[in-house]
């Protein structure tokens, strides 16, 4: 038998294997995902891993069809069922699993679906997705007889994260699961910790009737700063919908955007840990960076993706990582992994043992002024070559700049950075300066480069 299966082109993206159910997505590639990564385990050596899905209508089909995959390569399947996809990558790290497969569409709308898999306690990604992809295609699979049960891990999970919390004083808090996967998890966290807890959103609902579960969009932290407001809350903290990321407002309800969050929780990981390094994307503020060097650290600017950071991050030994979009990552007394509840868990210890709020300590991080993630669409074929192109006349102009990831421009008044979108058909900029003249010209900068390469700049930039 050959068992071979082909995937539709779209699906197996840089860090997940991700389609619209029924358009591109179906129980088959569900299983051939089983059947690829299960043959990577089993190849490796491996013999039993853990499986977890969040909380969209199709998941428990689809998760149905990976456990059947992944029990054809002869492996033992450990089904943890619906939870955060933080709680899939525990299991695997705190049981010994040899690998692990999250069902999620993460923060995507709910017709979306999908898989993030974890190798041992590495990320799958990139260069593995595409092998699973060939490996399906050319029914090279490994063979056996599995089988599948059932392990509660909650309790264990919910326990170990109250295991790092460190707080003294009770404060008081508005969580929003906004119906993601984490809702239960958020429930059993919030009655054991001190203080007062407000909680949003919290049943699991495939349908997501609130918001969207993305804190990345503002729109999508409207109710949770409105909460925050009539609360009188310290804070507020918002997960996506499979609460890898983060999203947090501040007690005059204001949000803190990923490198704010990470320059706030840096003090604790550096008041242990002096001269630590502590790693964020390139898209970062330089006002991170340049906190992590006032609090003694090694700051250091990395390429943007989950994946990506969390490889660079074993590789260097940082005990703190974080990226804009809210992936934080603590490798202290944590795994290393991507888990946006237990960046509460330590957001909330650090605050509780402070005598200023939130809003304090955000306000005394150097101001800024910015933009959001700007994007202009540029086909595939042509995203990298654009950024070649730039990175020419840039030499050629004598203008220094970081090209760790796409190019990054340094001037006395801010920067400016251009990358290819490694999951989209998009170059995705970002400019800082002191202030909005300086922005401006900073802006300028940049769109004379696009336009340069034959780019035409979104009509409201
Ligand atoms: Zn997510």
């Amino acid at each position: 038998m050959t068992d071979s299966h082909r995937f539709d082109p779209t699906v197996l993206r840089e860090y997940d294997i991700r389609g619209v159910v029924g358009e591109t997505l179906a129980a088959a590639d569900a299983r051939a995902v089983g059947r690829g990564f299960g043959t990577a385990v089993v190849r490796g050596g491996g013999r039993k891993v853990a499986l977890g899905r969040d909380g969209r209508l199709s998941s428990p089909e689809l998760a149905a069809a990976v456990a059947d995959g992944l029990a054809a390569c002869g492996l033992e399947v450990a089904d943890i069922g619906v939870g955060p996809t933080p709680m899939l990558y525990f299991t695997v790290c705190e049981y010994g699993y040899d690998g692990g497969v999250m069902v999620t569409g993460s923060h995507n709308p709910a017709e979306y679906n999908g898989f993030k898999m974890m190798l041992g306690r590495k990320s799958f990604w990139g260069k593995d997705i595409q092998a699973l992809g060939r490996r399906a295609a050319a029914g090279d699979h490994a063979a056996g007889r599995g089988k599948v049960r059932t392990q509660a891990v909650m309790k264990a999970y919910v326990a170990r994260l109250l295991r790092d919390y460190r707080g003294d004083r009770p404060l008081t808090v508005v969580w929003d699961a906004g119906n993601g996967s984490a809702g239960d998890v958020m429930v059993a966290l919030t009655r054991q910790l001190p203080g007062r807890h407000i909680l949003l959103n919290a049943g699991i609902d495939g349908q997501f009737p609130a918001h969207h579960p993305d804190p990345t969009v503002e729109k999508n932290l409207d109710q949770l700063r409105e909460a925050v407001r009539t609360e009188r809350a310290d804070l507020g903290i918002a997960f996506d919908g499979d609460a890898d990321r983060i999203g947090v407002v501040d007690g005059q309800a204001r949000i803190l955007w990923g490198d704010q969050i990470l320059a706030i929780l840096a003090r604790d990981v550096l008041a242990e840990r002096p001269g630590a390094t502590i790693m964020a994307d390139v898209k970062a503020s330089q006002v991170l960076f340049d906190e992590v060097a006032r609090l003694g650290g090694q700051p250091l600017m990395w390429r943007t993706g989950h994946s990506i950071i969390k490889t660079k991050m074993a590789e260097t030994g940082a005990p703190l990582a974080g990226e804009m979009s809210g992936h934080i990552f603590f490798a202290d007394t944590w795994y290393g992994f991507d888990d946006a509840l237990y960046a509460a868990i330590r957001l909330l210890s650090l605050l509780a043992r402070r005598p200023e709020s939130l809003a304090a300590l955000r306000d005394a991080l150097p101001q800024a002024v910015n933009t959001p993630e700007l994007r202009f669409p540029c086909g595939d074929e042509r995203k990298f070559a654009v950024i070649d192109e730039v990175k020419a006349r840039l030499r050629a102009a004598g203008a220094s700049f970081s090209d760790v990831d796409g190019v990054r421009v340094a001037t006395a008044e801010g920067w400016w950075l251009l990358r290819a979108s490694n999951t989209q058909d998009v170059l995705v900029a970002r400019c800082e300066a002191r202030d909005e003249p300086g922005l401006a010209r900073l802006k300028d900068a940049l769109i004379a480069q696009v336009k340069a390469s034959g780019i035409a700049p979104p009509a409201d930039l």
